[in-house]
């Protein structure tokens, strides 16, 4: 474990943003929002071989830690837990920007960059990690749901990260475009991506009772 760091963004020679360094997020805050925001990260570790995975999970963050968890026998939450490097991003995807010219055009995003290495939790503070993942992504269901039993919870490893050193950068608003390109006849502009839930669709076989959807999945907001 990397100990209990202040959370300061780019702060350290790894984790300076050096292209756009005006992109580059420094309040905690922020970067909080950020990983709050997502449900799907990337954690990437690198094997015996010096082969780099990049291994989608859904996480959490739990005050200056995110949470990530899955199979003990799958080769992330191995590597995890023996004490590789890791480095776990989040990217949010805001839209596309359209210069005047190819080069010039881009993508609108929030993300966040996390180096370390991961803890293993066990016992209580294993369960509550579980739960705050399934808060996170599934706010209100926990407390409904079968809890996992202790073959399930033998099964999976649940794995804390600690923000210790971290980085976030923000690409927002229109083109940039060169001087000479702005009289070009050709539209310019950005075009924002949202993320939104669509109707719920009960799984095959509910029974007549749960016809309606409880109100704390209605009120799920992206
Ligand atoms: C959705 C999306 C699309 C992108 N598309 C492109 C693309 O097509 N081409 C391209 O060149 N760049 C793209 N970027 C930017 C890219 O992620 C890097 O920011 C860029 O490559 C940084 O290069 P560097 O040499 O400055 O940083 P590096 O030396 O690679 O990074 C230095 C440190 O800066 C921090 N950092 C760098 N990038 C990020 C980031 N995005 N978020 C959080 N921390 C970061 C990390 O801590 C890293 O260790 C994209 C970013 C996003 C989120």
């Amino acid at each position: 474990m990397d100990g209990a760091r202040p959370v300061n963004p780019g702060s350290s020679p790894r984790t300076r943003v050096r292209r756009y360094p005006e992109l580059a997020v420094k309040d905690p805050e922020a970067l909080y929002r950020i990983l709050d925001a997502g449900l799907m990260a990337h954690v990437a570790v690198t094997d015996e071989t010096g082969q780099p995975y990049a291994v989608p999970v859904a996480y959490a963050r739990h005050d200056d830690t995110v949470l990530f968890h899955g199979s003990t026998a799958s080769r992330l939450f191995r590597l995890c837990a023996a004490g590789s490097p890791v480095c776990f991003t989040v990217t949010l995807l805001d839209g596309l920007v359209l210069a005047r010219s190819a080069f010039e055009s881009s993508m609108n995003y929030r993300s966040v960059m996390v180096l370390g290495h991961c803890g293993v939790l066990h016992g209580a503070a294993k369960q509550a990690a579980l739960e705050q993942i399934s808060e996170h992504l599934m706010p209100g269901r926990w407390k409904e749901v079968r809890q996992p039993s202790a073959q399930e919870l033998r099964a999976t490893a649940v794995l804390e990260l600690p923000l210790a050193e971290c980085s976030a950068k923000v690409s927002e608003g229109g083109p940039d475009d060169n001087e000479s390109d702005l009289g070009l006849p050709v539209w310019a502009g950005h075009v924002p991506l949202t993320e939104s839930w669509s109707e719920p669709v009960p799984a095959d076989g509910l029974p007549a009772e749960f016809s309606t959807v409880p109100d704390y999945i209605r009120s799920w907001r992206r």
